[in-house]
């Protein structure tokens, strides 16, 4: 068994997996370990044929803030792990490097999750912002404490939205518009009526259900899972999904460039409150 060091792998019941984000003290942000830790676990989960069901959960009031944006040598980093794509070039000049760092940890983890072939519950608590999305998104149910909230603020920083653009998916195309030109919460209620989320549980039962939930699927044959979620992935990416995804990714790309060459920065920093702002050690300074 691999040593995590972000995150937890458990067995809590016959034929579950569980894992577990475990920076509650970050509000678990997703710095590159974490996600590489979080890849390798669902790996095992789905590489041992007792695991039926691979249940995400978080530590912590919240289930994640998203990506780390206080990572130092991001780039540098990509060379302690083993990578899972073929792109490579994390340490090229140019736009390249961010490229290949997106393409390889977060949008193609997210889709790799996506397509992990056994049925995936999350359980979210707290605020699931940004990159927290696109933990969630990827899994096939969810299950919301009562508390949970959702927010892809990114176009407040100058951004079209998180690497894996799935909000038309899950939210529908105009709620979809209107809480990425908003930035506003999402309620569990409110996903819930929209169909993102399965199931709202007062906080105390957030673990038990997705257990019961979880149970409930073991009973079912393997085999027949696997075919039945790749029938239903397959039938959301005929309507073009997948390509809809290419799309918006190169579009991120494109605001990152725009970014780093106005401010030396992926992002316009401009939108981060003043605090955020202070506290990542950010100097403005807009070229041109
Ligand atoms: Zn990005």
């Amino acid at each position: 068994m691999k040593e995590f060091q972000t995150i937890l792998y458990e067995n809590p019941a016959q034929h579950v997996a569980r894992i577990v984000l475990n920076r509650p003290e970050t509000r678990n942000s997703q710095d590159t370990r974490l996600l590489y830790e979080l890849n390798d676990a669902f790996d095992l989960a789905a590489q041992d044929d007792t695991v039926k069901v691979i249940i995400l959960a978080a530590n912590g009031p919240h289930f994640s803030a998203g990506h780390d944006l206080r990572e130092q040598n991001p780039y540098q980093k990509m060379s302690e792990f083993e990578t899972v794509g073929t792109w490579c070039g994390f340490t090229c000049a140019g736009a390249e490097a961010q490229m290949a760092r997106e393409k390889e940890i977060y949008i193609g983890f997210s889709e790799r999750w996506r397509n992990v072939p056994k049925p995936t519950i999350a359980a979210v608590q707290g605020r699931c912002v940004a990159g927290g999305l696109m933990l969630v998104w990827p899994c096939d149910i969810i299950i919301a404490s009562d508390d949970a909230q959702f927010s892809d603020p990114v176009v407040s920083f100058g951004i079209g939205g998180v690497e894996f653009f799935q909000h038309p998916w899950e939210v529908g195309v105009r709620k979809a518009k209107e809480m990425l030109f908003t930035s506003d919460f999402l309620s569990a209620e409110e996903a819930k009526q929209l169909g993102m989320v399965n199931q709202i549980v007062p906080k105390e039962k957030l673990q038990d259900a997705a257990l019961e939930m979880a149970a409930k699927i073991t009973k079912k044959s393997l085999f027949a899972l696997k075919l039945t979620k790749e029938a239903v992935n397959v039938a959301q990416d005929v309507q073009g999904r997948a390509q809809a995804m290419q799309t918006s990714f190169a579009l991120h790309q494109l605001a990152h460039t725009h970014w780093s060459k106005l401010y030396n920065m992926l992002i316009d920093p401009t939108g981060l409150p003043p605090e955020t702002q202070k506290a990542l050690g950010m100097k403005i300074e807009k070229k041109g």
